[in-house]
């Protein structure tokens, strides 16, 4: 007889997320018998967590804010990009040892590869500085992009990742403000443009006001929006409207979750067909 599969998320706050929903389709899809849980580790509560898990059988967890960081000390094993990234999202849990993994960079580039786009050899211009933008910009580096480019209203966080990217790959980042008169200019020759600011989301008031940067684009470009809440936003839309090609941000967090899923139950999946449930799972639910 197999024993059940125990998974977790942690994280704080911990309730919206999408990462049950993602998991229980794999989970139910192979038949398995399995529990995923939410659980609300507040920061400070991983030592605590970590002591209850042992004792209760988990065999792996995914992390969110604000453990990504701060789970790595605790980590038996770090794999290679997870420790590049100083970042973990995964982590596998084996005779009592930890495994760390980060599944996000290349949940984002298979996301772009679903449509055709390699990153290899282009030009790509990235809007935002925080935390999802500290990964992707090295991902993108180590997908050997022709140039990066960062906007970010806070030169300093831009300025921080350019330097974190060139210590660890040697890349070099063009970090620029984000103002209208950059953003236009960044467009020209651009082939990926990546949103990695809120602007647009859900229950944020900001939005882009001046979308004039879209028109600078060349007709072959991937406007590439991380936010899926909406499914499709401003930015998105303004960008279809020219013909362009536009991605949002589901496809990055399926396969996140996917490529976790190999890691815990150690098999490959059949991304097509998981990515299609999941989706279809998605577009049937009101408030995803
Ligand atoms: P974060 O660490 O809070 O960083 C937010 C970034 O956006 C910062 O660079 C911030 O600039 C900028 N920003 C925030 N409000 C702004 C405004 N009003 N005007 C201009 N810039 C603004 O967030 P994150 O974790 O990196 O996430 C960023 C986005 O990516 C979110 O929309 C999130 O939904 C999305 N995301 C998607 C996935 C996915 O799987 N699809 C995964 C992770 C994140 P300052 O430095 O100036 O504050």
């Amino acid at each position: 007889m197999t024993s059940r599969i125990k998974l977790d998320v942690i994280g704080d706050p911990i309730d919206h997320s999408k990462s049950p929903l993602i998991h229980e389709i794999v989970l139910d899809g192979l038949g398995l018998d399995y529990q995923y849980r939410k659980v609300q580790v507040a920061k400070g509560g991983l030592e605590d967590y970590l002591a209850d898990i042992q004792a209760g059988g988990i065999c792996g967890f995914n992390l969110t804010m604000p453990h990504k960081v701060d789970i790595i000390p605790y980590l038996d094993f770090i794999d290679e990009e997870a420790q590049l990234f100083n970042s973990v999202n995964t982590v596998r849990v084996k005779s009592g040892q930890l495994y760390g993994y980060n599944t996000d960079g290349r949940g984002c580039i298979r996301a772009a590869e679903d449509l055709g786009y390699s990153f290899q050899g282009k030009n790509v211009v990235i809007f935002g500085a925080g935390g999802v933008v500290s990964t992707l910009a090295l991902k993108v580096a180590l997908e050997k992009a022709a140039s990066i480019t960062v906007l970010n209203r806070t030169l300093s966080s831009a300025q921080g990742i350019a330097d974190n990217v060139f210590k660890k790959t040697g890349t070099k980042v063009r970090i620029l403000p984000l103002d209208n008169e950059n953003m236009n200019a960044a467009a020209e020759a651009c082939d990926i443009l990546i949103n990695g600011t809120p602007l647009g989301m859900e229950g944020i008031d900001h939005n882009f006001e001046d979308l004039t940067f879209l028109s600078r684009l060349s007709g072959k470009a991937l406007v590439y929006d991380l936010i899926y809440n909406p499914e499709e936003t401003k930015l998105l839309r303004a960008a279809k409207k020219l013909g362009l090609n536009t991605l949002n941000g589901y496809g990055m967090l399926i396969y996140q979750g996917l490529l976790a899923d190999e890691i815990f139950l150690d098999r490959t999946l059949d991304f097509t067909l998981y990515k299609g449930k999941i989706e279809n799972k998605i577009k049937n639910l009101k408030n995803f």
